[in-house]
């Protein structure tokens, strides 16, 4: 199995209301084990924490328990190597025996077992001989596991037995408290206007917030420069760039009601008529794919819940694939929004 990072842990996971939840079920996990969170599932975009979280669950469920606890902590592609490897060297005894004979096991980004039918197949009997046996499963993935697609049905149902928690991208709060505490532990000074200015400008997830600080610190050092927001400025020049560029959910509604000649406020109401629509699910499809927010933030932008929002991207895909119109008038559109 994978190896528990120590550095991933509850006491440097920085709480906010975009994880507090998680954190909180997480916790609840190495309180008390196999119990009614079972399994947990944590889901949520790239570099958002969910290994962070997985990993500090490990390191706490051992902590408390260090003589009996046998934690296995595994990514999901490593998973089915072994899984395929144990086949073919006929040691499915083996394999069997080890994942069914832990107190928890931690498998990292699930959504990788989509399409891999036979994988799934195999982690169905592991699941369920984990879960009569009331041992613990903690599990990440990309997206809420109804859409993830690829899934066996049996599965995507166990997956949310338990609990399924999400985790979405920091508030500005947030984020200036985890480039503070990512400063402490690397013993690097960081100064209050320039954490503001970069967690300002830095909105998309935790990793990019990191490689932020890690430039700064490196470039600060190297050169003997102190660390100002000028300094800042010039040498995170390119990543600020990319994300003066990124565009807004209004900027989308704007470009797309002047494209198809209707109002703003027309792709909000809740009018079914074809010609509000279309242009309103094209909206939508162009929020998912130039916009870092999930499907319950455009859905929300739009009046809707999430299924209305990834029902509409599928449409979407369907109509750019079928029809030339369709295509054009979405590249059009990317073109105008800068892409
Ligand atoms: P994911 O698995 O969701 O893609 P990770 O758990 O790998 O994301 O997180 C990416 C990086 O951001 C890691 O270095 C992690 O320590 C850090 N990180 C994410 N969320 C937090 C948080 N709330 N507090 C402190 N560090 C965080
Ligand atoms: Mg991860």
């Amino acid at each position: 199995t994978g190896k528990l990072n120590p550095d991933y842990r509850f006491d440097n996971f920085i709480e906010g209301k975009s994880n507090a939840h998680a954190r909180a079920a997480a916790q609840h996990v190495v309180e008390t084990p196999g119990g009614p969170y079972n399994p947990l599932l944590i889901y949520g975009s790239s570099g958002l924490g969910k290994t962070h979280l997985m990993h500090a669950v490990g390191n706490a469920i051992i902590g408390e328990r260090p003589a009996r606890a046998r934690v296995a902590y595994v990514g999901a592609e490593q998973w089915m190597n072994q899984f395929t490897s144990a086949i073919r060297h006929g040691r499915m005894d083996e394999f069997k025996n080890l994942y069914r004979s832990v107190d928890a096991l931690l498998i990292d980004d699930i959504h990788f077992f989509a399409h891999k039918e036979r994988t799934q197949e195999e982690f169905f009997h592991t699941f369920n001989a984990l879960i009569d046996g009331r041992k613990q499963i903690v599990l990440t993935s990309d997206r809420y596991p109804k859409d993830v697609d690829g899934i066996d049905e049996r599965l995507k149902s166990r997956f949310t037995w338990g609990l399924a928690v999400a985790v979405e991208p920091p508030d500005l709060e947030t984020r200036v408290a985890i480039l503070q505490s990512k400063a402490d532990q690397n013993q690097v000074k960081l100064p209050k206007d320039v954490a503001m200015f970069v967690a300002q400008r830095v909105r998309s997830n935790v990793r990019e917030l990191e490689g932020a600080l890690l430039r700064l610190s490196a470039s600060a050092r190297l050169r003997g420069e102190a660390m100002t927001v000028e300094f800042a400025r010039a040498t995170l020049k390119d990543m600020l760039a990319a994300y003066e560029r990124m565009v807004t959910i209004d900027n989308i509604k704007r470009t797309v009601a002047n494209y198809y000649n209707i109002r703003v406020t027309d792709l909000n109401s809740p009018r079914r008529t074809r010609s509000l629509a279309r242009p309103r699910q094209v909206a939508m499809a162009l929020a998912k794919e130039l916009t870092q927010h999930s499907l319950p933030e455009i859905g929300e932008a739009f009046g809707k819940d999430h299924t209305t929002v990834l029902h509409a991207c599928r449409k979407v895909a369907e109509l750019r694939e079928a029809e030339v119109k369709y295509r054009e008038d979405y590249e059009n559109l990317q073109r105008q929004l800068g892409f």
